[in-house]
């Protein structure tokens, strides 16, 4: 058990409307804090400028808010912390768990040509890790973390239990771009620690960077959280969700007329499971909700059973 207050978080992209699978791992993320008198955050993950729009995060927030799920505190942009994750990779820097990598993109290539060529792995290995500083040439420069070289990084799901990673497979992940601008993956953990996360819960399609993300918890000695991945959901066809199954967007089911309860009990049942119960309340959910009831097979979108649930609440 852990003995920190639970403090969960939703950070969506702000890429598009509230579509089924982000509400998903919303409600997830709430009942998990609200059934335990925590905290539920958000976090507006806004770093890609192109991609990012203003009416995508008035729509998450509008989606969010229609399906009753208030987060503690103003929404963070992560955009607007970038300071503070630069700030961070100088951290590691000076702490001598990461280090300036001053390898052109030519000399990168050349690299990866030879390890091919040779049959040896493509995974980069820079001649700067071990550089003595004083050597350093005045020049423009990446900032990478430390990968162990050898062992294992065992990423402790609790979804989908130990999820092993050999080390081998890890390179030294850049953190901050030769511009002085984070990467995303730094971006994440910075503010997820800063935010007091203390369970991550969230699609499984971010799996392996949680290993990646664990270099940085462990070059910073900051606590790591809980991890849940949830497996993906699929179509009723049991295909991957895309928008030809009708992946709508929330405020969509809500000009259907489906009532905001029926959607909770149904977004929860999609990959979440209380023994056979099929009907319940919110209530019921937040008092049941449980890392353990979430599968590890892909749940199936099932319309019929929405328009059931709806006709019950
Ligand atoms: N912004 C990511 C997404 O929308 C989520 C990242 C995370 O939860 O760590 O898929």
């Amino acid at each position: 058990a852990d003995p920190r207050p639970v403090v969960t978080r939703f950070a969506p992209s702000p890429t598009g409307f509230l579509h089924i699978g982000g509400a998903r791992t919303a409600l997830f993320n709430w009942l998990y804090a609200r059934g335990r008198g925590g905290r539920f955050l958000l976090r507006i993950e806004d770093t890609d400028r192109a991609r990012s729009s203003p009416e995508a995060t008035a729509a998450i927030l509008k989606g969010l808010s229609w399906l009753g799920l208030d987060w503690d505190g103003d929404a963070v942009s992560q955009a607007a912390q970038a300071p503070r994750h630069a700030e961070i990779a100088h951290e590691m820097l000076a702490a001598g768990t990461a280090y300036k990598c001053f390898a052109t993109q030519e000399e990168i290539q050349a690299f990866r040509d030879a390890a091919k060529a040779e049959g040896r792995s493509t995974l980069y290995r820079s001649p700067w890790r071990d550089a003595d500083p004083e050597t350093h040439p005045d020049a423009p420069f990446v900032i990478r973390v430390k990968a162990p070289l050898e062992g294992e990084t065992v990423i402790r799901d609790a979804v989908q239990g130990d999820v092993t990673i050999r080390n081998d497979q890890l390179d030294d992940m850049v953190v901050l771009r030769s511009d002085g601008t984070p990467v995303y993956m730094l971006a994440v953990v910075v503010d997820d620690h800063d935010m007091g996360v203390t369970h991550v819960i969230r699609g499984d399609d971010h799996l392996n960077n949680a290993a990646r993300q664990l270099l940085v918890y462990r070059a910073m000695g900051w606590e790591e959280p809980v991890w849940a991945h949830i497996p993906l959901i699929h179509g009723e066809d049991g295909k991957k969700l895309s928008k030809r199954h009708g992946a709508l967007g929330v405020e969509d089911y809500v000009a259907m007329g489906y009532p905001a309860p029926a959607m909770r009990n149904y977004l929860a049942r999609l990959g979440w499971s209380h023994g056979d119960d099929e009907f319940f309340s919110t209530e019921d959910a937040l008092g049941w909700f449980d890392l353990t009831g979430i599968g590890r097979a892909p749940a199936r979108l099932d319309f019929k059973k929405l328009a059931n649930l709806s006709g019950q609440h």
